[in-house]
C-alpha cells in the first residue's frame, strides 16, 4: 500500500486549488487549502501538514516570503515546502531554495505526475536511472531488446533538482532525449567520468544540453598521466574524430581533474577511489543524507589464487562500498568466461557477489555486460549471481537493471 500524506496548499487562484485538490485526493492524500497567504500561517501551524504547497505570485505576502516565515517555526521543521508556480526564472528558483523550499514545480502541473513528484520530494529519495548497461561496445539488434544495447550511463537525481550523471557511453543519448523532452529549459548537472575508455566517453558529443546557452555543467574525471580530463574529452572532438569541436558547446562547462578522496559538490557528499583497471579509473560513492550509491566500473577483482591478488585493495574497496544502498558494478564475465579474460580489467560474477556480501551492501546492480552476451545470457548471469549469494546465505538483493529502469532509493 502506498503511503498517504497531508498537504496544505496556498494559492490565490481557486481553480488551481480545486484542480490540485482533486489530483491529490484521488491518490488518497488529504488536502487543506487557503486562498490567503496571510491567513494561512496560523492554520498551517495548527494542522502541521507533511507538505506545504505555495504559489509565488500572491497578493499580501508572496510565496517566497511566506516560505521564509514558515521556516522560522521549529514545529514545522519536518514539513516539506514546495513552490508550485508559473515563474520559470532561475533566480526565482534560487530565491525559493534559499528561503528553505524543498522543491519547485512549474505550472501547469502534469496531472499524471504531480502526486508522484510531491511524494518524491516528501520522501527525499535518490532517483537512480540506468540509461546504458552494456560494456565495451554498443549492442544493436535482437540480442539486446530487453536490457538495451547502450553502453554505460547512469543518472542520479535528487529532490531539489540536482542531477549527477555517471559516464557518457551511448546511453547518454537516451538521457539527452529524455531531458530535452522533459525540460528543455536551463539546467545544471555534474558529469562524473570513471575513465576515458571509449565506452565511457564517446557519446558525450551527442548530449544535446551541452550545446545550449544558459546550461551549466561540471565534467569531472581522472586525468591520465599529464593529460587533463578536459584535454582528453576535447581530443575526441578535434574536428578529425568528430565534426564539432568542444569550444562550440553553448553551455558553460567547467572541467575538473579528480583524484582519490572527497569531492566538493554543493551539499551532496561524493568520494572517489582508484579502481583496478588499466590507466586511472575512478569509482564513486555518493552519500545523500542516510542513503548512498556506489558506481564502481570498470574494475577487476582478481581471484585469491592469482599471484597479483591484493588483499589491501579488496579491503579498501570493501570499506569504500560498505553498507551502501546500491552497488552498481562491473560484472562483465561469468566465472567461466573470466578464465580466458583474466587481466582484461573486468570482474567475474562470483567475485562481485563476494564483494557485495562482505561489504553488506543492500542491493547489487550488475552492469557492463560483455557485447557478445545476449539478453538470455544476462538472465543467466543474474541467476548465477543470485545462486552464489544464496550459497553464502547473503541477504544482498541482486538486480540486472534494464535500460531506462528507475529505482528510488
Ligand atoms: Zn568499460
Ligand atoms: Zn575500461
Amino acid at each position: 500500500m502506498k503511503k498517504t500524506y497531508r498537504f496544505y496548499m496556498v494559492d490565490d487562484d481557486p481553480i488551481t486549488i480545486q484542480v490540485m485538490t482533486r489530483i491529490l485526493t484521488k491518490q488518497n492524500h488529504t488536502v487543506f487549502s487557503s486562498l490567503s497567504s496571510s491567513e494561512a500561517v496560523a492554520e498551517i501551524l495548527r494542522l502541521k501538514p507533511d507538505c506545504i504547497l505555495l504559489d509565488i505570485m500572491m497578493p499580501e505576502m508572496d510565496g517566497i516570503q511566506l516560505c521564509h516565515q514558515l521556516r522560522k517555526h521549529k514545529s514545522l521543521a519536518k514539513a516539506k515546502i514546495v513552490m508550485v508556480t508559473s515563474k520559470f526564472f532561475e533566480s526565482d528558483r534560487e530565491r525559493a531554495h534559499n528561503a528553505g523550499a524543498d522543491g519547485y514545480i512549474l505550472k501547469p502541473v502534469d496531472p499524471d505526475r504531480l502526486a508522484d513528484q510531491l511524494v518524491r520530494i516528501i520522501e527525499d529519495g535518490i532517483e537512480l536511472t540506468f540509461w546504458g548497461v552494456r560494456g565495451t561496445l554498443p549492442v544493436p539488434g535482437k540480442r539486446a531488446v530487453r536490457y538495451g544495447g547502450n553502453t554505460n550511463c547512469v543518472s542520479l537525481s535528487f529532490s531539489k533538482g540536482q542531477l549527477f550523471i555517471f559516464d557518457a557511453g551511448t546511453g547518454i543519448k537516451e538521457l539527452s532525449d529524455h531531458l530535452m523532452r522533459e525540460n528543455p529549459k536551463m539546467f545544471n548537472a555534474k558529469i562524473f567520468i570513471s575513465h576515458p575508455h571509449w565506452d565511457h566517453i564517446n557519446a558525450l558529443p551527442f548530449f544535446a544540453p551541452l550545446y545550449m546557452h544558459g546550461n551549466n555543467f561540471e565534467i569531472c574525471g581522472p586525468s591520465q598521466s599529464q593529460i587533463s580530463i578536459g584535454d582528453i574529452l576535447s581530443g575526441q572532438m578535434d574536428g578529425i574524430h568528430f565534426p564539432i569541436q568542444i569550444k562550440e558547446f553553448g553551455a558553460n562547462i567547467q572541467f575538473r581533474d579528480l583524484t582519490e578522496g572527497p569531492i566538493d559538490t554543493d551539499g551532496i557528499e561524493v568520494r572517489a577511489m582508484l579502481l583496478n583497471h588499466p590507466g586511472h579509473c575512478l569509482g564513486y560513492r555518493v552519500q545523500y543524507k542516510t542513503r548512498s550509491v556506489c558506481y564502481i566500473t570498470d574494475n577487476e577483482l582478481l581471484p585469491e589464487s592469482s599471484p597479483h591478488y591484493d588483499a589491501n585493495y579488496v579491503e579498501k574497496l570493501t570499506r569504500f562500498v560498505y553498507k551502501t544502498d546500491a552497488l552498481i558494478t562491473d560484472a562483465t564475465y561469468t566465472d567461466e568466461e573470466y578464465e580466458g579474460k583474466m587481466f582484461w580489467g573486468h570482474s567475474s560474477l562470483s567475485r562481485v557477489a563476494a564483494l557485495a556480501d562482505n561489504a553488506r551492501v543492500k542491493q547489487l546492480f550488475l552492469i557492463h555486460h560483455d557485447p557478445d552476451q545476449t539478453d538470455k545470457d544476462i538472465d543467466a548471469k543474474l541467476k548465477l549471481t543470485r545462486a552464489a549469494l544464496r550459497r553464502m546465505k547473503s541477504p544482498v538483493r541482486c538486480i540486472a537493471p534494464r535500460e531506462k529502469q528507475v529505482f528510488v532509493l
